[in-house]
This record gives C-alpha cells, sequence and structure tokens, in this order.
C-alpha cells in the first residue's frame, strides 16, 4: 500500500468537504462523455466514459445488482479497477482520462425474471444493470450510442438533434428507466407539443409488429384531449409485445430515470378491437402531465392517470360520456369497498388498499376539477399552466409542493386544502356533494337518470 503524500491527502480532504457541501448547482459537476458500443454476436456492451475536467476523485457505479454482469472495468485502457456492489473509488482522475467497462449483455437479458430480457435480435436490460458512471455529473454530459448497422437503442435520455446522442439531465441514478437494444426502428410520432419515441422489440413477426404501431398511432392522440397539447416534448414508449398472451395490455408503467418514459406490455394475440378497448394505454399516457411524486403522492398520480384515463377516452369518442361517468362510478365503489384504513398518504402497494389509493385519488381529482369549474378554471387547464413552467421536471416532487402550485392558479377552488384533508383521510371520500352538482346519482348511472347538466358535460362530453 503506497502512502498518500501530505498534497493528496489534502487534496483529498478538500474533494471530500465538496462532495459532502449539498451541491444544488449541477454546472459544479463535471462534465462527461459516454460512448455505448455493442458487439452483438459476443453480446457484450461497452461504455466508455471520458472526462475533460481533472478531478480528485470519481466514484463510478452502477446499480447495486450490476456486477455480476460486469465483465472488465478499466482505466486509462490499462488498470484494472475492482468495484464492489457499491462501485469503485478512483482517485487523480486526470482531464481528458476514461474508463471503459465491459458488460455481459446475455446474462444481464437472462436474468430478466419474466424471460424477456433477451431474444434472438434484442436485449431489454435496465440502464442500473450496465450504466457505469460516476454517481454526480453535470447534467449537460452526454451519452452516444454507436451500434453496428441495422441496431437501434430505445432511451429514456433526451436526443440532441437528430443524432444518436442524448443528454443525461439531472434525475438520480438509481431511478428505474427501461433501455433495449436490438433490430427495431424507433418511429417517431409528432404531435402537438412534442413527440414520442415509439420501439416495439422483436418478439413478433414484422406483420404483428406493425399492427401494434398501427394500433398505437391510433390511441396516442388521447394524450391532446385536454388542452391539444402533449405534456412533454420528448418521451420515450417501449413497447413489449408478448406473443402468445390475449390480455390486450396486461401491464404498462412509467418510468422517470433519464426522463419520463412509459413501457408498455402487449399481448400479441389480443388484436386491434382488444388493444383499442384496454384503458392502460391512456392510463399511462396520463402519468405524463404530473412529475415524480413519491410514494406519498402514489394516490395524487395513480388518481390522476385513474381519473383522465376515462375522462380522456370519453372526450376521443371511445365511448359515450355516459359510459365514461358509468365507469368513473363503478372505480369509486371498488374504492369504497374496500373499507377504511390507514391514511390514504400512507397507503402502500399491500392488502386491498390499492384499489382506495386509485379511486380515492381519482375521487380528489374529480372534486378539485368541480371546484376549478365553478370557478372559471378546470383541470386541464391547471395542469397546462404547471406543464408550461415545470415539465419536464428532473427531480422528486413533495407532493404539497405539487399541490401548491396547481392551488396558486385558482386559490379559491381550495386544492390545497382538499388535499391535506384527503391525505389524512382514513375513509373512502363521500362524493354525494360531488354528485349531486353533476347531476349523477350514485351506482345509478344511465342516460334516462341524468338530466342536462352543463357542469357535467363540460367534464366528459366529446370535444
Ligand atoms: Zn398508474
Amino acid at each position: 500500500m503506497r502512502m498518500p503524500n501530505p498534497r493528496s491527502a489534502w487534496t483529498t480532504l478538500i474533494s471530500l468537504l465538496l462532495v459532502a457541501a449539498p451541491c444544488s448547482a449541477g454546472a459544479a459537476q463535471a462534465r462527461w462523455e459516454f460512448v455505448v458500443g455493442l458487439e452483438p454476436a459476443q453480446e457484450i456492451l461497452t461504455v466508455r466514459g471520458c472526462s475533460a475536467q481533472a478531478q480528485a476523485l470519481v466514484r463510478l457505479r452502477a446499480g447495486s445488482q450490476a456486477l455480476p454482469y460486469l465483465k472488465s472495468l478499466t482505466r486509462g485502457g490499462q488498470q484494472t479497477l475492482r468495484p464492489d456492489a457499491r462501485g469503485v473509488r478512483v482517485n487523480d482522475w486526470q482531464a481528458g482520462e476514461c474508463f471503459e467497462a465491459r458488460i455481459d449483455l446475455k446474462s444481464a437479458g437472462l436474468a430478466d425474471r419474466y424471460r424477456i430480457g433477451r431474444g434472438k435480435d434484442y436485449w431489454r436490460v435496465s440502464p442500473a444493470l450496465w450504466f457505469w458512471r460516476p454517481r454526480r455529473l453535470n447534467p449537460e454530459s452526454t451519452l452516444e450510442f454507436r451500434l453496428p448497422a441495422g441496431w437501434s437503442e430505445s432511451v429514456p435520455w433526451t436526443p440532441i438533434g437528430e443524432s444518436q446522442r442524448y443528454r443525461l439531465g439531472a434525475t438520480p441514478d438509481d431511478w428505474p428507466a427501461q433501455t433495449a437494444f436490438g433490430r427495431f426502428d424507433e418511429t417517431l410520432i409528432d404531435l402537438p407539443g412534442g413527440r414520442l419515441r415509439v420501439a416495439i422489440l422483436p418478439l413478433v413477426d414484422a406483420s404483428r409488429r406493425q399492427s401494434v404501431m398501427d394500433w398505437f398511432k391510433d390511441t396516442a392522440p388521447v394524450l391532446l384531449a385536454s388542452d391539444g397539447q402533449v405534456p412533454l416534448p420528448d418521451t420515450q414508449v417501449l413497447i413489449v409485445p408478448l406473443p402468445g398472451v390475449s390480455e390486450p395490455v396486461p401491464w404498462g408503467q412509467v418510468s422517470r430515470g433519464g426522463a419520463a418514459a412509459v413501457a408498455l406490455f402487449v399481448g400479441a394475440d389480443a388484436g386491434s378491437e382488444a388493444w383499442r378497448q384496454d384503458w392502460t394505454t391512456a392510463h399511462e399516457l396520463a402519468h405524463l402531465q404530473h412529475p415524480f411524486l413519491g410514494s406519498r403522492g402514489r394516490w395524487l398520480a395513480e388518481g390522476l392517470a385513474s381519473y383522465y384515463q376515462y375522462v380522456w377516452r370519453a372526450r376521443t369518442g371511445q365511448f359515450s360520456a355516459t359510459e365514461g361517468w358509468r365507469r368513473l362510478d363503478a372505480g369509486f365503489k371498488r374504492g369504497r369497498a374496500v373499507g377504511s384504513g390507514p391514511p390514504l398518504a400512507e397507503l402502500g402497494r399491500g392488502w386491498g388498499g390499492t384499489m382506495r389509493v386509485y379511486w380515492a385519488g381519482a375521487a380528489y381529482w374529480l372534486e378539485s376539477d368541480i371546484a376549478l369549474r365553478q370557478h372559471g378554471s378546470s383541470l386541464d387547464a391547471v395542469l397546462g399552466a404547471f406543464r408550461r413552467q415545470h415539465l419536464p421536471s428532473e427531480r422528486n416532487w413533495p407532493p404539497e409542493d405539487f399541490i401548491t402550485a396547481l392551488d396558486a392558479e385558482v386559490p379559491q377552488a381550495g386544492l390545497l386544502a382538499r388535499y391535506q384533508r384527503y391525505a389524512s383521510d382514513r375513509e373512502f371520500p363521500d362524493l354525494r356533494d360531488s354528485y349531486r352538482a353533476l347531476g349523477l346519482k350514485i351506482g345509478q348511472i344511465n342516460d334516462e337518470e341524468m338530466p342536462a347538466n352543463p357542469l357535467r358535460d363540460s367534464i366528459m362530453k366529446q370535444r
């Protein structure tokens, strides 16, 4: 072991102090350039990271499960680095120096518990398993993919121009994300306000992939049903078609690492009509309207997506307004059936509380939408104002901060006070006053029981 000389000990101490100090300005962090390569025949992914800035200490790491898939990690092309599960600390990084990580893509793909992490012409592997990087870096750092001809990437980061270079952004490196590499084309769907980059993994033949793409292109404009604008300028959509599965969309999720991104697992045998009638896609796309709200804000996030999954589809004519109310009413019934329990903000993913999280959350947004409309605004309008000021957002929003920002648009609508009441409530909310305002009866949604009501029509009627 080499004893540190006094000067480098000081450098280390100073750099430790710098790392320990609260660091809000990303500009203080070094900028890195990453180049990702793929050797399809060997099933090896390489990540080369370089920085023009000298740094006293660099802590390289990937996700906590990444180590078994790392074949080698070298510095400057010769020095072997030996990380443990928490990564490796590297001292005296020289200006212009590079590291290179080689990842066993085959075993990383095989680790997928649903066995769809690897196929003949693709790998779907979380960046937590392959993306070795300094824990802290400048958000303007870039990632470039240099893949062989015919191979593409599907990644959440924001593209720079039309290149295969992406801006890394400021989201923490432990936020989940989805990445895939393979023989597929990314299809751009341009809509007012933004575009979707859609990749369909080659798990089924080309004609089946084409029908999935046709369906998704028809479905995506549901995003415009609030105020005609897509919530985000650029969004990765990764579609995994599941051969032999006839449930239309058994699973979907939005991840936030790199940027907000949508993953949809689509039953390849369901067919266009079943895909069209499924609610999951509208639900996931509706999540793009809010920033990451953490576990305390989960009920707000799931509630917002559950509310809009029906409102948007009624507005775009996928079913009638009456049917939209019937489905919301049925959701509230499922939430009510859970009975009382812990305060809404403390409800995790356990037991039957899920239905309360989703539908008490949706009730919050319905009641807020009603109050906003009674004061000349709407939920669409305040979310639009939030989007213009704050999206895309690369940080965690405590739920009260999100609601405070919405509340500021129309304070008379009481969004913040209602939030506080709901978050601490142990019961499903009493919606009788809201139903009365809408001219609806709980559990009896049919055209005969619904006298004309402009408030109700302003929410659900086709536009
Ligand atoms: Zn959801």
